[in-house]
């Protein structure tokens, strides 16, 4: 039986983390660390993305990986889809949860997408339609997810009102979840308050909402607890904060699951996760990806021996 769970927690670090990475991880390597992410004990993992290989080379492999992923039965394997064809490919890959994507900002969406935000959210009905054609049981949850919702290297500010439109866009179109992505991470701790209540008044405080947090100013963890603050429950994080956004030059990687679970855990929250095993992923991480920054300030202070002394 599993533990009380507080706060959920997706691990996006093989999707998120790798989509930027100049040299292809070999499978076996993004298995090993999908099984590791597991074996701690993470309810959710956002295994890959299943774009077009060509455009994002790291992901000709997704559907191996997502084989590997469903092998491991306690966790939840979803991926990124950003269109219809996708989910084609990641409905016959047998993914738990799709993440259908849609930047908030209207010039974001155009270079990560090359759509227009009305031509995605047609999209988005689309990959729903193909949902609900399947047998009850082999439904994936979808989630539509909102990048840049709280500000874009390429348009500054984004407006409350375009995540807010968003929002009701995926919940008219019969979204499951709601994701609201700081994709470069500009946001701060009212401004995530803000519009995480503006778009609860705006889609109805039934649907369920997600925070997706980069640690681009530092003020990661502290956007954590203003969504905690403002009853999210439902994050995601990259162990070793890995990540980044191709067309956000400077944007640091995710909040590090590792700093966030043990934060959590001081806080009197359960995520279920064990963090020895946790952060057992570096490892794989240093032996693949050496030259690659890999962030965590429980890896630099050592905090878990300190624990130990003190238990
Ligand atoms: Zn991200």
């Amino acid at each position: 039986m599993r533990p009380r769970i507080d706060v959920h927690i997706c691990e996006t670090g093989p999707r998120d983390g790798l989509q930027n990475l100049d040299l292809f991880l070999p499978t076996e390597a993004k298995c090993a660390l999908i099984s590791q992410i597991a074996a701690a004990g993470v309810l959710e993992i956002d295994a890959g993305s299943f774009v077009p290989p060509k455009v994002v080379p790291q992901f000709a492999d997704v559907s191996a990986v997502i084989a590997h992923s469903l092998t491991h039965k306690d966790i939840v394997t979803g991926a990124v889809v950003p269109n219809a064809k996708g989910a084609e490919r990641a409905i016959a890959a047998g993914v738990q949860a799709i993440y259908f994507v849609i930047s908030a900002s209207k010039t974001h969406n155009l270079a990560n997408v090359r759509r227009t935000v009305a031509e995605q959210i047609g999209g988005f009905k689309a990959v729903r339609a193909q949902i609900d054609a399947l047998p009850v049981e082999r439904r994936p949850h979808l989630m539509g997810a909102i990048s840049t919702a709280f500000g874009c290297s390429l348009e500054g500010r984004v407006a409350e009102s375009a995540v807010c439109a968003l929002a009701e866009a995926y919940a008219a179109s019969g979204a499951d979840e709601i994701g609201l992505a700081d994709t470069v991470g500009y946001g701060t701790p009212p401004q995530i308050k803000s519009v995480v209540k503006a778009v609860r008044a705006a889609v109805g405080a039934e649907m369920t909402l997600r925070l997706h947090l980069h640690d681009t100013l530092g003020l990661g963890l502290a956007n954590a607890v203003a969504g905690l603050e403002v009853d999210i429950r439902r994050f995601d994080s990259a162990v070793s904060g890995l990540g980044g956004c191709p067309f956000a030059p400077g944007a640091r990687g995710n909040i590090v699951t590792e700093d966030f679970v043990f934060m959590l855990e001081q806080m009197g929250l359960s995520t279920g996760i064990d963090l020895d095993r946790l952060m057992q992923t570096r490892e794989i991480l240093k032996a693949h990806i050496p030259a690659h920054l890999l962030t965590g300030h429980l890896y630099d202070a050592g905090i878990p021996k300190l624990l130990r002394t003190v238990a």
